[in-house]
């Protein structure tokens, strides 16, 4: 008995850890429309199980793609006969897997023996939700913790408010993590949370900020979906909600609000990355928020944070008419940009979600934009497909740090506006 145990869990073990043995990720250079559609017309070939890392965007065309090792030859025939050009940029995503991970845990031995947390490194969702509360009672009467929900496996579904008093304030939303695998996505607002926290009082942009505005976080929207990327599935993007009859898990939380639900840019197809879900808000992730939005009713701006590819989009994407205040978004996205390259000479591009990249349709920026939030903006961080959703940790304070300075102009603009 002991001994049939034993064995399954090494089993379970191996078949874990080699997930993505062998898989590719290929950064695919159509050459014209022609070459992306057929690309593009693969990706619902369930057998093949691709898995769309970069959609092409307007300017260049560039797709990346994870390619399991059992679709990889038929895949790159396929290429080959449609004289699509394309490299290889990870040889063997499971290396890079395990190297992330040997280094996650060196530094989490080192964290131990300093016992100060780690803003450069990867963190457990365990170990962001207990420094929510070092935070929340470092700073006293500036940071709360508060929970808006539970998410589909149980687990609460929290916010940070920075406020310094007074009720029903203009007020300013950030949110991080919705997509499971974007790891620099939350560590970058951990940062940033800190970061306001400590400059309140000592710095005068935040400080101002902070006396007519409130600033909500919710660092991790999608706890179900983070917790599984750290035990079990690196790359998982979805929540982790199943229903009876649904062949499988997830559903793409930013698919499934209610704009344009169910439109271009999304899947109806249970078992495909950008699954739209059964109806809007079908997800508690998506619902906690959209009541919170509602129900606060003078939210100004409202942030979403995503990686990668380094683009800083607005309204809208289920559909490409632009929104009334286009001209203004895009001198302040420009400017937000700008001010972001200064730090490290980090090149954002700029636009509406339909023009930077493609329709997408059910996000919540658009849902937001359309409950009159007129400052409504999506980042993707860094990088440009290097190391895609692997980002190495050392990359982390520098992204937040230049990130921040195009927070900081999005908000003093949205401060000045309130
Ligand atoms: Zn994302």
């Amino acid at each position: 008995m002991r001994t049939h145990f034993i064995f399954l869990s090494l089993l379970v073990a191996v078949y874990a850890e080699s997930e993505f043995e062998g898989d590719q990720v290929l950064r695919l250079t159509p050459r014209d429309e022609k070459q992306v559609s057929l690309v593009m017309s693969l990706e619902d070939k369930e057998h093949l199980k691709l898995d769309i890392w970069r959609y092409p965007v307007k300017s260049d065309r560039i797709i990346d793609v994870h390619v399991p090792e059992n679709s990889l030859q038929s895949f790159k025939v396929f290429l080959e006969y449609n004289d699509i050009q394309y490299s290889v940029m990870i040889e063997d995503l499971q290396v890079m897997i395990d190297n992330e991970k040997a280094e996650l845990e060196q530094m989490t031995m080192k964290e131990r023996s300093t016992s100060s947390f780690n803003y450069g490194k990867y963190h457990t969702l365990d170990e962001i939700y207990s420094w929510m509360d070092s935070l929340a009672n470092e700073f006293p009467g500036l940071v709360q913790k508060q929970q808006i929900g539970t998410s589909f496996e149980g687990r609460p579904l929290y916010i940070l408010k920075f406020s310094t008093g007074g009720t029903g304030r203009p007020a300013i939303w950030i949110d991080s993590g919705i997509h499971a695998r974007e790891w620099v996505s939350p560590a970058s607002a951990i940062w940033m949370a800190n970061k306001i926290s400590s400059d309140y009082g000592q710095e005068p942009f935040v400080t101002s900020l902070l006396r007519k505005m409130d600033i909500y976080m919710e660092i991790v929207v999608n706890p179900d979906g983070y917790a599984y990327t750290h035990t079990t599935n690196r790359l998982w993007r979805k929540t982790r909600s199943t229903s009876p009859g649904r062949k499988c898990v997830g559903v793409d939380a930013n698919r499934n609000f209610d704009a344009g639900f169910g439109g271009p840019g999304t899947s109806g197809n249970p078992c495909m990355e950008t699954y739209h879900g059964p109806y809007p808000n079908s997800e508690r992730e998506v619902a906690a928020i959209v009541n919170f939005v509602q129900s606060h009713r003078n939210i100004k701006s409202f942030i979403t944070i995503h990686s990668y590819s380094q683009l800083l989009m607005f309204p809208f994407g289920y559909k490409c008419d632009p929104p009334a205040n286009y001209q203004e978004l895009d001198a302040l996205a420009t400017s937000a940009v700008r001010s972001l390259a200064t730090l490290y000479g980090t090149r954002y591009r700029i636009g509406s979600i339909c023009e930077a990249i493609y329709q997408a349709s059910g996000g919540s920026i658009d849902w937001t934009y359309n409950q009159g939030i007129t400052f409504s903006f999506a980042f993707e961080l860094r990088d440009t497909g290097r190391y895609g959703f692997l980002l190495p940790s050392n990359q982390i304070v520098p992204t937040a740090e230049e990130t921040w300075l195009a927070m900081k102009t999005i908000m003093s603009y949205v401060n000045d506006r309130s």
